[in-house]
């Protein structure tokens, strides 16, 4: 897709043209304020650019299509943060260990999670109220100063394509169009919306590798007996008797289970939707409708099958539906298994990670269920101790002066994406991202020229856990 264009007139309106077939549309739109940084998405990697950003003294703008901030946290209902330690220390710092922490003083994590399991233990996933994180996501940005819309959604891009710079953005809300400009953006959509309006290389799940990840509708459930209740995940023999007596769907024996996150009060990861393309509309929301059936057929397969969930009650389905895989940037640098596998470090690296590469098996059949397990168990795990290094240039769309990715959108190739698509690791991506735009407004150094040792030594006051020797001054390209 080529980037676009909007014009903007003294009058404070902007024109924009777009083809659509046949269809030549065009319209004035308001202009608005103009911001430091905007931040498209609200999830956990734009909560670290906006609030990295803001505590630089920048005006930052987060714009978000859903009522809260959390992303797939919160509007996902995946209310537990991946492995943020790896056995021996804890990797995670900076802006994703002040939530963890701040949400354990509040009593906002699971009842049974301490510090001293979440900052050790060798993949360790840390249970959370969803409640509990909207809450104090709106007070830390509130502290911060960062304007926040909801229900608004980036729709369109103004580009300058010859020098790879994004003047302004179109949103979308109840106030109609809006043309927003700012100094620099971030995309932390997710699913790389943003970068693809402006006409960034971009790869895309089932288009660019022939199989998409399944996706799975998130469920809060309640009335859990969980003194007395039995732990049930892939492959368990009650499992399989509801998949024998034709209670499912899909026989799909993989399972992550449920997630303690209240005292009788559960999160369910369960239920694949495979094939579910989320880059396309009509997949998304017929995926939405089977969500909430197969949703209804766990609600029952626990009942029924299950000791200790007699009485469960399903509280309700997410309204975000849980993507894994969509969209992801070519970025000056494309992260890859191989890195993951020798534990490369770089002197670039923006976070250390050891979670395991978690890619989801593609379909309900007996024999894909068994090659999931054989990857997981043998070669998608680093040991205790280990780690990987995720680099600076896997936020930098290739060339680009003024924009970043962060997140689950970031450049990696398909297997990495499956260790650094999670919460923590997308927090601390986009932390390195608002950083990397304070310091690109203050120097004029463009993204695609950053300076990477001055941002490593930022991210390292800011309490990033880097401890690479080398620094370079410029990023990992090969
Ligand atoms: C079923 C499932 C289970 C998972 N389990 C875990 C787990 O246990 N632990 C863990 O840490 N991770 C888990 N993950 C991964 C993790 O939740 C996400 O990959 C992670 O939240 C990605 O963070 P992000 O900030 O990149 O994107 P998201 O969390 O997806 O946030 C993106 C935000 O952008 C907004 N947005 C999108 N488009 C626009 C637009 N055009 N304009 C404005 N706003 C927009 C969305 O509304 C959303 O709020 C799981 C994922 C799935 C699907």
């Amino acid at each position: 897709m080529a980037g676009r264009q909007c014009l903007a007139t003294e009058k404070s309106t902007a024109t924009t043209s777009r083809e659509q077939g046949n269809y030549h549309f065009v319209r004035n739109i308001p202009i608005d304020k103009e911001y430091d940084v905007i931040i498209a998405g609200g999830g956990p990697a734009g909560i670290g650019a906006a609030l990295s950003a803001a505590r630089s003294g920048y005006n930052v703008l987060i714009i978000e299509a859903m009522g809260c901030l959390g992303g797939m946290g919160t509007s996902g209902l995946v209310t537990a943060f991946d492995p943020m330690a790896n056995g021996e220390e804890m990797l995670v710092g900076g802006i994703m260990y002040e939530i963890v922490m701040k949400m354990y003083k509040r009593g906002f994590l699971g009842p049974d999670e301490k510090p001293e399991i979440f900052t050790k233990h060798y993949h360790h996933w840390t249970a959370f109220q969803g409640e509990g994180y909207k809450l104090l996501l709106d007070e830390l940005v509130q502290e911060a100063g960062i304007e926040v819309r909801f229900f608004t959604r980036v729709i369109d891009a103004d580009v300058d394509t010859t020098r790879k710079r994004v003047n302004g953005v179109i949103q979308q809300n109840i106030e109609g169009l809006r043309y927003v400009k700012a100094k620099t953006f971030i995309d932390c959509t997710g699913d790389a919306v943003l970068a693809d309006l402006c006409g960034v290389t971009c790869r895309e799940a089932g288009k660019d590798s022939p199989r998409i990840m399944p996706a799975t509708l998130c469920s809060i459930f309640a009335n859990i007996d969980y003194p007395n209740a039995a732990h049930v995940y892939n492959n368990n023999p009650l499992l399989l008797q509801a998949i024998k007596d034709g209670h499912f769907t899909y026989t799909d024996r993989h399972l992550p289970g449920i997630f303690k996150v209240g005292e009788t009060v559960g999160y369910l990861n369960g239920g694949h939707l495979f094939g579910l393309n989320a880059l396309n509309c009509e997949s998304l929301s017929k995926g939405m409708m089977l969500g909430r059936k197969i949703a209804r057929e766990y609600l029952t397969f626990y009942q029924k099958y299950v000791p200790g969930y007699e009485k469960i009650e399903h509280a309700t389905t997410a309204s975000l539906m849980g993507v894994r895989e969509s969209r992801r940037i070519l970025g000056e640098y494309e992260l890859k298994y191989d890195d993951y596998a020798t534990k490369r470090k770089f002197p670039d690296q923006i976070a250390l990670f050891n979670k395991a590469v978690d890619i989801h098996p593609y379909n309900d059949s007996e024999e894909e269920y068994k090659r999931h397990i054989k990857e997981y168990e043998q070669t998608a795990r680093l040991k205790p101790g280990e780690s990987f290094g995720i680099p600076y240039s896997i936020l930098v769309p290739q060339g680009w002066d003024n924009l970043w990715v962060a997140g689950r959108c970031a450049s990696s190739d398909v297997r990495v994406h499956g260790s650094i698509r999670v919460q923590p690791a997308a927090c601390m991506m986009g932390q390195a991202a608002g950083t990397a735009a304070a310091q690109s407004i203050k120097t004029g150094q463009p993204a695609c020229d950053l300076n990477t040792e001055t941002l490593i030594e930022t991210l390292r006051i800011a309490g990033a856990k880097l401890p690479q020797e080398k620094l370079s001054a410029k990023m990992t390209r090969i």
